[in-house]
């Protein structure tokens, strides 16, 4: 079964744009992969589509075989999703945050709160955790959406740009820690439009433009073509 799996995913928006061109994509279990393509390409509108955020006009999308359409349970189950927006309650607790996403996971209270401690600490939030989430900084917020997406351990996760407008530090600590995520046999698929970004992560590239996948190759033989 393939990680994720994308076929024929046409969208065209309410005014009448047609942001995805019935798009093919396959993830296989245990890839680093990356999305890339300039802004206004279509990256966000698939994986708005594949986390269940953004209703597809025709085609299919599948994560770990469930259909996001007909399965959007299940298939959320196995699903992390970092958003590029903040889009958490400002005003909560960060380890509330956290340990109300594991709820609705339905993860039982004892290990809603160690699994919550575990990745707190792992990011480097354990000290900000009785804080209400408008008092970090941007990069800590930025580190709290993952940890909410990682609480129910799903065998994918998916970043939307993840490090647009982040410095070169935190940049390289997060590129660290999805490094070793994926080591641990986490799938990783992630939005960017920096080649940079790729090449130094990614396993497999797929380019998107205009709505169409334009190439999609391993990294080795896509710098191999530049
Ligand atoms: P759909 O129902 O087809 O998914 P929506 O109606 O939810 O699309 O779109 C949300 C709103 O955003 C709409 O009012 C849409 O017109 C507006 N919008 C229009 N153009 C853009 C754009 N380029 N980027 C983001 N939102 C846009
Ligand atoms: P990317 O993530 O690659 O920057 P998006 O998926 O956000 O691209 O957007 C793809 C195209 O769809 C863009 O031209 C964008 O303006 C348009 N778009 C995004 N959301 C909407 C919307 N709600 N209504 C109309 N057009 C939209």
């Amino acid at each position: 079964t393939p990680a994720l799996q994308v076929s024929a995913l046409r969208k065209v928006y309410a005014n009448g744009f047609e942001a995805l061109k019935a798009i093919d994509l396959r993830v296989e279990q245990g890839d680093f992969f990356a999305l890339l393509g300039p802004n206004g390409a279509g990256k966000s509108t698939t994986l708005g589509i594949v986390s269940g955020l953004v209703q597809k006009t025709s085609g299919s999308a599948e994560i770990m075989g469930f259909d996001v359409n007909n399965d959007l349970f299940e298939a959320r189950r196995r699903l992390g999703v970092v958003p590029q927006e903040f889009n958490f309650n400002q005003f909560e607790k960060v380890e509330d945050i956290v340990i109300t996403q594991a709820g609705y996971f339905g993860l039982r209270s004892r290990e809603a709160t160690s699994r919550t401690k575990e990745l707190l600490q792992a990011l480097d939030l354990w000290d900000k955790r009785d804080q209400p989430a408008r008092m970090l900084s941007g990069g800590m917020k930025r580190r709290l959406m993952i940890a909410r997406a990682l609480v129910h351990r799903p065998d994918v996760l998916i970043l939307d740009e993840p490090t647009a407008g982040v410095d070169i530090e935190l940049r390289r600590s997060m590129w660290r820690f999805m490094q070793q995520l994926n080591g641990e046999g986490v799938t990783i698929v992630l939005t960017t439009h920096y080649l940079e970004e790729a090449e130094q992560l990614c396993r497999n590239i797929a380019i998107i433009n205009h709505g169409q996948i334009v190439q999609s190759t391993s990294t080795r033989e896509l710098l191999s073509t530049l």
